[in-house]
Parts: structure tokens; sequence; C-alpha cells
């Protein structure tokens, strides 16, 4: 029989359901990479070595603990030998620090990012599952960047978020389909997507720029924006409604902030479709003339995470600005009249 090829994965532990046990009033992270690890099954031909990076439940997550994800993965890939890295991770934020890893990564080899919705010590739960078929994917796949692999389906880290609360396939992109399926020990077959340039690597202790997100709705004002930007805001989201819509006031507070040198982004609040600027009257055609940049397919918390990257990578709001919208990308911004 052909004997395979040993492959070597890094497994970088962070925390999340997948490494949570029961602590008597509810579950917390608390197990260490290797104890989720040894819940896997090991795919055949795949070296794991365990980096135990810190163990949290990921809607505790700061800047500064992702900014060590990603200088961990990148520790992790300086090795040659390895021919991959999952990342096990908190379901909740997963899709912030996915997208962040995508935002720097620059290796054909992949970064795939896995969790579970069920605690490591519940009977049905899905982590071993999940932390299998991330190690195949890991082992196998070339020039994909980063992916989320989760109940059986693999997905670009970029525009991929959380869906349901818990239910096991709780991940997706809702504007687009899955990039491929894992399982049976096989991998894909995935497209290959275009990608932009990486960003420089800012420093694992570089100072996180405060960055807020404020929604609109009926009866919204711009009050909380305003005070997002009195707090010491260098960026803010705005979640729009409808195709990425607020109102005058709300285009008043964006143009005031912007001359303030505040980075500001506009997302929607709609699950689906691009932010596009359709209408006026404090819509997303004014919120753009304001200085506001549409975030296109990108949602509010990986809009966050565009603009935290800007402002990590560039200095000067001219700059900052040129960089989110080509982290953005006008792949993400269909003209009007496109269905998104
Ligand atoms: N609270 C958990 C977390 O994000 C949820 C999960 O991992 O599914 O850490």
């Amino acid at each position: 029989m052909e004997k395979t090829e040993q492959r070597r994965v890094v497994v970088v532990s962070t925390g999340g359901t997948i490494a949570s046990r029961w602590q008597g009033t509810g579950y917390a992270a608390e197990a260490h990479g290797r104890d989720v690890l040894a819940a896997a099954a090991l795919p055949e031909g795949v070296d794991v070595r365990v980096v135990d990076l810190f163990t949290v439940n990921s809607s505790r997550l700061t800047t500064r603990h992702q900014l060590a994800v990603v200088h961990a993965v990148r520790e992790a890939l300086a090795d040659p030998q390895v021919d991959g890295v999952v990342v096990t991770h908190g379901t909740d934020t997963l899709e912030e620090t996915a997208f962040l890893l995508d935002l720097y990564h620059r290796d054909p080899r992949p970064v795939v990012l896995t969790g579970a919705q069920r605690p490591l010590d519940d009977p049905d739960s899905d982590a071993a599952a999940n932390l299998h078929d991330a190690l195949l994917t890991a082992s196998r796949v070339r020039d994909a960047g980063v992916l989320v692999v989760f109940d059986g389906l693999v997905h670009a880290a970029r525009g991929t978020v959380k869906m349901h609360t818990v239910a096991p396939d709780a991940f997706a992109d809702p504007c687009r389909p899955p990039l491929g399926k894992v399982g049976f020990g096989a991998v894909g077959p995935l497209p290959r997507l275009p990608r932009r340039a990486p960003l420089p690597l800012p420093a694992a202790d570089a100072a996180a720029p405060r960055v807020d997100i404020v929604a609109h709705h009926c009866d919204a004002d711009p009050l909380l924006f305003d005070a997002a930007v009195a707090a010491g805001a260098q960026g803010v989201v705005l979640v729009g409604t409808g195709a990425g819509n607020a109102t005058p006031e709300f285009t008043e507070a964006v143009a005031r902030a912007v001359r303030a040198g505040v980075l500001v982004a506009v997302t929607t609040r709609v699950p689906a479709g691009a932010v596009t600027p359709l209408y006026t009257g404090g819509g997303a055609v004014d919120l753009a003339a304001a200085g506001g940049v549409l975030t296109g397919r990108l949602r509010a918390a990986q809009a966050r995470i565009a603009v935290l990257a800007a402002l990590l990578s560039a200095e000067g709001a001219e700059e900052r600005t040129a960089l989110l919208r080509d982290i953005v990308g006008p792949a993400d911004t269909p003209p009007p009249g496109h269905d998104g």
C-alpha cells in the first residue's frame, strides 16, 4: 500500500466552547489545547503540535488577544516543515479574528479556524468532528487563504459570519455559498479566490485604537455616535438600515467626525447584500459624501475589523481612508441595480 506523506499542523488554542466545560452555573472555557486535541480523532498522516495561547470565551477577546493570534500564526508558519495552522476559537467572535488573520495572511499554506457549538464535555459535542475536519483541511489545501471550517463546510474568512446562536451549522456567508465541503477523508475541491495584498503586520503590543459600532434604527439620533467620538474613538462603524441608510442628522455627525480625523465606515443591519448608495436624505449617498466608507458586503463585526486594521496600518486620515477602501475592495461595492 502507498504510504501517505506525513503532514504537520500547528493548532493554536484560544478557548471558546470547543474548550468549555460545565462550571456549575454555566459553561466557560477551561480546557487546554492538548485536552481539546485529545477529544478529536487525528486525520491519518497528520502530526500536530499545540500552542496554548490562551483559554477564554471569545466574547471577552480584545485587540491584544487577536494580535497575539496573528503573531502566533505567523510564528507557526515560519517553520517550513509546517503544512498549515488550525486556530480553535470561540464562535462568538470567530468571524472577527478570522478576518483579521486574513488581512495579514501572505502564505500559500492555510489557516483554518474552527470551534464548537456544543461544549467539550457534552456527549453530543461537535468539537471532535470540527477539529478533525479543520486538521484535515489545514493539512491538505493550498492558496486558499484563511478559512472557517464548521459542520462539514469550508468557508472563506471574509464575509463569513455566525448565523445561528446554537445550531451546529453556525457559520455562513449570507451573500455567497460555502467554498466547499469536508468529510469522508476529503476536502473540496475549493475555488481559488482573488486575494488582496497582505497588510504589514503590526507589533503584537501595538496600541489598540478605540473602534465603536453604532446602530441606526427608528427614533435614533446621533447621540451615541457623537458619544463614541467624544470617548476617543478613532474609528466608528455606523450600522445603517436597508442599503446603508440613516438620517440627515447622522450625515452631519459623520461629516463632523470625518473632519475631526475619525475613520467612519457604513454597513447595514440587513443580513445579506451589499451596502449600496441609492438614497439621499440621510441615505448611503449622503453618508458616503460626508466621508463615510461604504463597506460592501462586510457585516458590522468584520467592518469594524477592517477599520481597526486600517488604523493599525496607516497614519493620517487620507491614508487610512484609502486603505479602508482598499480593504473593502471593489468587488464588494457593486453598482446600484446589482443584487449585491
Ligand atoms: N461563548 C463561546 C465563545 O465564543 C461560544 C462558542 O465558542 O461557541 O467563546
